[in-house]
């Protein structure tokens, strides 16, 4: 066993109409095209999985890793492949949409998982915006929704690099132009489209809504705050802490060392400036924005002087016991 570094999956051209170059020309990607909206680091999503890229298993799936691998590789987890990591380049808005939480995708969608997701603001235009959550309270936005004025409800954000922003399954979001993010989610697709803007295509037609089963799912009202986050000094640097809910645990490595990671756990490893990734039987160089991904019975250190955003499967007993009174910086961990 050893770490594995991902190759993307990449959304792109008409399927990502909103996606631009930065992929390539600053996250440093083998992106396909000039409208590349998404690259899937981490990805077992059936026809969309990622790649291994290093080592004695080049080339194979991420699902077939899971095969081969099993607990080794994900840790204690039932059923489906969690957790789903991506790096967006809005060049362009996003649609408005808002995802289920599990219970509706079990019932609505033939047994998928909802998704609950994050975003980091990896790098943005100055002043750059966007939706998160409405202002309008249920009946009134279903009105407005109704009435293609969705836009009238929106709660803008201005927002920088380095802001997180914890969405969970129900709430309003749009990803607004000039911005590029990393992102962790549960492992679902499954997106309801409550407004594009009066968007078409070529062709002239509109992308679909999905305007009912969105307002079923919308939690309309509470808009959260950005993630403050919780620092815990460690050997090697120190950790930021921003959400630990039951779906997954996001965090900032802050190392200027050699950073030592326990095994028990899955973790996925997306480095911010170039890092060394070393273990009992070998090391890795890790460049900038590559993603690595680092099996739950491996024991790894970390090392350089760079900051690098994890993200895992979360314990949240254990989160609250290192934390004390400072879980309530945590998004998810005390609610
Ligand atoms: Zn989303």
């Amino acid at each position: 066993m050893y770490p594995l570094l991902m190759a993307p999956y990449f959304r792109h051209g008409s399927e990502t109409p909103w996606g631009g170059s930065m992929l390539r020309d600053v996250f440093l990607k083998d992106a396909p095209d000039d409208q590349t909206g998404e690259s899937l680091e981490v990805s077992a999503l059936e026809g969309r999985e990622s790649l291994v890229l290093n080592g004695p298993q080049a080339g194979r799936t991420l699902g077939s890793m899971i095969r081969l691998w099993g607990k080794e590789l994900t840790g204690e987890i039932e059923g489906t492949f969690p957790l789903l990591i991506k790096l967006l380049d809005a060049r362009e808005l996003l649609s408005v949409q808002v995802h289920p939480d599990d219970a509706y995708a079990a019932a609505n969608e033939g047994g998928k998982l909802g998704k609950t997701e994050a975003w980091v603001v990896l790098n943005c235009e100055p002043g750059a915006k966007l939706a998160y959550g409405v202002t309008a309270g249920k009946e009134e936005l279903a009105e407005l929704a109704r009435a293609g004025r969705v836009e009238e409800a929106l709660n803008w954000l201005t927002v920088r690099p380095g802001d997180v922003l914890y969405i969970p399954a129900g709430t309003v979001h749009a990803l607004g132009g000039g911005i590029q993010c990393y992102e962790v989610q549960q492992s679902s697709d499954v997106t309801y489209r409550l407004w594009d803007w009066g968007r078409v295509d070529k062709n002239g037609n509109p992308r679909q809504l999905h305007t009912e089963k969105a307002l079923d799912v919308i939690h309309a009202g509470k808009i959260l705050p950005k993630c403050e986050g919780a620092t815990v000094l460690r050997k090697g640097g120190s950790i930021t802490y921003f959400i630990s809910d039951g779906n997954f645990e996001l965090s900032r490595l802050n190392v200027s060392g050699k950073m030592p990671l326990e095994k028990g756990r899955m973790r996925i490893i997306t480095p911010m400036a170039p890092c060394k990734i070393t273990w009992e039987a070998g090391e890795m160089e890790v460049a900038p924005f590559a993603t690595v991904l680092v099996p739950a019975g491996m024991e790894v250190q970390v090392e350089g002087r760079m900051n690098a955003l994890m993200s895992s499967t979360s314990d949240q007993e254990a989160l609250r016991a290192e934390l004390g009174y400072r879980a309530e910086r945590v998004a998810g961990l005390t609610e």
